[in-house]
């Protein structure tokens, strides 16, 4: 039966393909392809870790033998017996081999195969034995954790290696930013989600991948099967599970003309971005990896506006990259962008993106009751200046090597600003007393949070740009946290009060002659490209995916117009509507 489930779109397109499940188990567990020369080892990992679990139920059981008790003994029989069933044994294997998962995903995913199986039995002695299942699965998930992956627990090259398998679409409660990073080197075609916001960082990590994506369907990952054929229209936000094949060659049909546009605008990739009154607009990117600089050049983005340098400081079991891994990283994006500006944010940890792997959920639940509100990006940083230090200093050594930036992410307070110039001036002299090159570099600040777009003035004495991150701005003005699907209906860009600081913004920024740049989510969307022109923004940070659709509306801008108009627009009690309203009306 074909079954539609609704979210939240954050990522166009149609994907088309298998559903991968990934289970939220109790025993957090890595996920990651292997490569076809791993396949062996894996599967030799998974027999020891078996035959560790079998020999320790075992010992087990003699210990209660010894002590005579009956139901203990049962019930460990009942686990060996489980242990050793093909349906647990084979299959699991089967992930293994046939789709190069590593087998502690293999394990989660056949858990979630046969839990099912239980849920759906009459007789309620056996829909019970789920709890004895999950027990055995999580002693053998514990047992793979005390060997070594191989290669050390990380994957393989994450590429599948083998031809002509069907497409694969992640499902999951929830993926953290950290987990989807490592996806991102992977053959997943879409992705889907329970929770989460349109920005909520799993969402941007997936808008950065360029497929469709949808989150907040709430019980998709429930209703899903492993290996379910499923659609997600990433325009819309649906979810369609085993569809008909009527509905299936309606989506195909879509997919191609998707491709077909998409191929249209790519033409334009060389083309200048200016106006057609002539004004130049910057287009950058927003990356997250060194790899991903690659992308920005093929996107004909002039530089890089936004490096989420967190990224590199996630899932490291607390051993933070050191000076010179982060060097060799900022240094690898300045060299790939060959002379093109590199804006560094300094690391951006906390809120919904935990250094390590965690769901917002558990983030949420177990660590700070309001950790968007807590000790997160530059309060973080300025709470641990050893490792501040080191990464102004890798910055600042990058800078030897082309055109960097640095840009602090969320400062609210001037006592921030103070200290953040003086780290700076420490690290330049540990520098140059240990002389090591370095350039000057620009230090910007982001607006994320009202009362810095409210005392901009004092800013620009003392940055030389800033960037408005529009994803906090929005989460801040309106007290939405962005990660969370139950209000993601409030999370609203068009909210005059989020316009009103983002135009205020930008006007002291050029009043004062400073660079002004807006990095959010609102600078890849289409619908906000004409306003923030008309408010006088003159660069704009996205995906690399976005940019030849900005460019697009872009060249065919007349700022001139747009900004004898924008007065109303912003004035409207439905900004959205006026200015829908406004491009409907031009000439072109
Ligand atoms: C923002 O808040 O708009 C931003 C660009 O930063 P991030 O999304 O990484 O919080
Ligand atoms: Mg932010």
């Amino acid at each position: 039966m074909s079954i539609q489930v609704f979210g939240q779109p954050v990522s166009r397109g149609v994907a088309i393909g298998r559903a991968v499940l990934v289970a939220s188990s109790r025993v957090d567990v890595a996920h990651y392809f292997i490569d076809t020369d791993q396949v062996e080892a894996e599967v030799a990992r998974l027999r020891d870790a078996r035959n560790e679990v079998a020999a320790e139920l075992g010992a087990l059981k003699s210990e209660v033998l010894e002590e005579a008790h009956a139901e203990l003994v049962a019930l460990l029989d009942v686990h060996l017996m489980l242990l050793h069933d093909e349906m647990l044994s084979d299959a699991t294997k089967q992930w293994i081999v046939e789709r190069h998962y590593n087998a502690e995903w293999a394990m989660s995913a056949q858990l979630e195969v046969i839990a099912r199986q239980f849920d759906e039995m009459e007789d309620e002695y056996l829909r019970e034995r789920k709890a004895d299942l999950e027990q055995v699965v999580e002693r053998v998930l514990k047992a793979l954790a005390r060997q070594t992956a191989p290669n050390g627990q990380a994957a393989g090259s994450g590429a599948r290696d083998f031809a002509g398998e069907d497409p694969l679409i992640l499902v999951a409660s929830d993926i953290s930013p950290a987990d989807m990073l490592q996806f991102k080197r992977s053959v997943f075609t879409g992705f889907v989600t329970d929770v989460g916001g349109r920005t909520s960082h799993t969402a941007i990590v997936a808008r950065s991948m360029d497929i469709p994506a949808v989150v907040g369907a709430r019980e998709a990952s429930r209703i899903v099967r492993q290996d379910d054929w499923i659609i997600i229209d990433g325009d819309t936000g649906v979810l369609i599970v085993n569809p008909s094949p009527i509905v299936l060659e309606e989506y195909r049909f879509r997919q191609r003309q998707i491709e077909l546009e998409r191929a249209k605008l790519n033409r334009l990739r060389h083309t200048p971005s200016v106006t057609l009154d002539g004004q130049v607009i910057e287009l950058l990117a927003n990356i997250e990896l060194p790899s991903d600089a690659a992308a920005a050049i093929e996107a004909g983005a002039v530089g890089v506006g936004l490096f989420r340098s967190e990224f590199l400081f996630m899932n490291r079991n607390g051993q933070l990259p050191d000076e010179n891994e982060q060097f060799e990283a900022y240094r690898a994006v300045v060299q790939a962008m060959a002379g093109m500006p590199v804006t560094i944010r300094t690391v951006d940890v906390g809120a919904d993106k935990p250094l390590d792997r965690m769901s917002a959920h558990e983030l949420r639940h177990e660590h700070s009751l309001n950790p968007a509100l807590g000790l997160r990006a530059i309060r973080w940083s300025l709470a641990e200046p050893e490792m501040f230090g080191r990464q102004l200093r890798a910055i600042l050594r990058a800078s030897a090597f082309g055109r960097v930036r640095i840009l602090v992410p969320m400062v609210a307070h001037m006592s921030e600003v103070q200290q953040v110039l003086q780290a700076v001036d420490r690290a330049k002299a540990q520098l140059s007393a240990d002389g090591v090159a370095y350039t000057e570099v620009e230090l910007g600040a982001m607006i994320e949070v009202p009362a810095a777009a409210l005392m901009m003035p004092s800013l620009m004495r003392h940055f030389d740009f800033v960037s408005i991150g529009t994803n906090d701005l929005i989460q801040y003005t309106l007290a939405i946290d962005r990660a969370d699907e139950a209000v993601a209906h409030l999370y609203d860009p068009w909210h005059p009060a989020v316009l009103q600081l983002v135009e205020r913004t930008i006007a002291c920024a050029n009043e004062a002659g400073k660079g002004v740049s807006v990095c959010g989510e609102m600078a890849g969307d289409s619908a906000f490209t004409e306003l923030l022109l008309a408010m006088g923004l003159r660069s704009f940070s996205m995906h690399p995916a976005q940019v030849a659709s900005i460019k697009q509306r872009v060249l065919r801008a007349d700022v001139r117009a747009l900004r004898t108009q924008i007065g109303a627009v912003l004035a409207a009690d439905s900004p959205q509507e006026a200015c829908v309203a406004l491009l409907k009306s031009r000439p072109n």
